[in-house]
């Protein structure tokens, strides 16, 4: 255990992740990070979370800009860096995906510096696939790679609704707890364990409620029921990412607002507001 690792007082940084050649089916997350952040400064809303504190003039809440990535270099190994330097310098990461393909590197720096991780998902998918098209990185399989080396104790699932044979298999093997939709209660939620990382997939919405995503798979929770997920969570997150906005299909950038409204409400929790 790294004895700079940060505690629930550190700093929280943003990190923008413009990241989307693991994506399967459409490009277009790569622009996430910019349009979240111009969502959250939108003159339609304000910068308060919901508990009434302005983020905007937060000391504590940093941003550190989007990853430039080195055409030479391997850009997992380039966001693990990142990520990794940012928990050395005693900050939190709040990272903007990108494609749900980033969560492996970033809770592989996570992994190296926090031992028996808590890992909550919230997905319309359980990205366990072996492989997908031959890609072993696809965004379809950072959870089976994460979990192939422990970089987690615990695997808690949320809004699964897309479980095919294979991906159970996995989840079995890889004892994931699957809180899937056609049982989904919110007090289903189970205790979760410091530390706890949250990894925020947007296709875990209804496509009614958050339609710029790549994936749109219907039956999913509303806005208002992953907002309660989140400010019902018992310890301050040590990392969080938000991913899979895709801005091209976002015509009216509701989406956006929504990724914005999330992202003040991981925020809050993280600053223990
Ligand atoms: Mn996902
Ligand atoms: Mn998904």
């Amino acid at each position: 255990m790294n004895p700079m690792h940060p505690s629930p007082q550190s700093p929280v940084t943003i990190l923008g992740i413009p990241y989307d050649q693991s994506s399967s089916f459409l490009r277009g997350a790569a622009q996430a990070p910019g349009v979240i952040r111009e969502a959250f400064r939108s003159p339609s809303s304000n910068t308060c979370c919901e508990a009434g504190v302005d983020l905007e003039t937060e000391p504590r809440l940093l941003d550190a800009g989007d990853l430039t990535f080195e055409p030479e270099t391997d850009p997992f190994e380039q966001i693990e860096a990142a990520v990794g330097d940012l928990l050395d310098n005693g900050s939190r990461v709040l990272t903007f995906g990108g494609d749900h393909a980033i969560a492996y590197p970033v809770l592989k720096a996570y992994g190296k510096r926090f031992e028996r991780l808590n890992l909550l998902q919230l997905d319309a998918h359980p990205d366990l696939y072996d492989e997908l098209d031959g890609n072993y990185l696809s965004h379809a399989c950072p959870f089976a790679r994460i979990m192939e080396d422990r970089l987690v104790a615990r695997l808690v699932q949320i809004g699964i609704r897309t479980l095919n044979p294979h991906q159970r298999m996995q989840a079995e093997r890889f004892e994931v707890e699957i809180i899937d939709m056609r049982t989904w209660d919110p007090r289903t939620v189970p205790a979760l364990e410091p530390p706890l990382y949250l990894s925020l997939d947007l296709d875990v919405l209804d496509p009614a409620f958050a339609p710029g995503v790549s994936h749109h798979e219907p039956g999913g929770l509303s806005v208002r029921e992953v907002i309660r997920i989140i400010q019902g969570l018992q310890v301050p997150l040590v990392g969080a990412d938000l991913v899979e906005l895709n801005p091209t299909r976002d015509p009216t950038g509701v989406t956006g607002m929504v990724a914005a409204k999330l992202f003040k409400e991981i925020a809050a929790n993280m600053l223990e507001f």
